[in-house]
């Protein structure tokens, strides 16, 4: 990445850091491009925001990043994504219909079952599996990892919930 002096820094919001330029605690894209188009496909392909439509996108990448036009940028790539226009409507007619859910009568009837991802790799590591059982609220944290196969999921459910 390229420096920049700081004699362009005209505000005191603005802040140095390392090679970067930062902003309110979000790293200033340079005017180059290329580079921030990368930054949109990597949060557009690759991260959490995988086609979840222009809004989710720009809370994402504004969550680290900031440029002149970054919403635009955003827009423009999110409506020359297919499956992103086709999945915003899908979570329109979703949120229609939303509703409450049952409170489960039985223990183990109902377990919610999630992972959290995205960690820094501890001895072999890399994500937990949490399982909670809806009417107790008791939840099993299990270390595991993030590409974990169907079938080693199913032997860790069996051993440790
Ligand atoms: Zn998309």
């Amino acid at each position: 990445m390229k420096k920049v002096k700081v004699k362009e820094l005209q505000r005191n919001e603005w802040q140095i850091e390392r090679d970067l330029v930062v902003k309110e605690g979000k790293v200033y894209m340079l005017k180059d491009e290329e580079l921030r188009v990368e930054i949109i496909q990597l949060y557009h392909d690759v991260l959490a925001a995988w086609h979840r439509g222009q809004w989710k996108m720009v809370k994402l990448v504004t969550g680290n990043y900031w440029w002149p036009g970054v919403m635009r940028n955003v827009g423009r790539y999110v409506e020359g994504c297919d499956l992103c226009q086709r999945m915003k409507n899908r979570t329109e007619e979703m949120a229609e219909k939303l509703k409450l859910s049952k409170v489960p009568e039985k223990l183990w009837t109902y377990l919610m079952v999630d992972f959290i991802t995205k960690l820094l790799l501890v001895a072999g590591k890399d994500a937990i599996l949490v399982v909670c059982n809806r009417l107790s609220k008791i939840t099993y944290f299990v270390a595991t990892i993030e590409g974990i196969s169907a079938e080693d999921l199913a032997r860790l459910f069996r051993d440790n919930v």
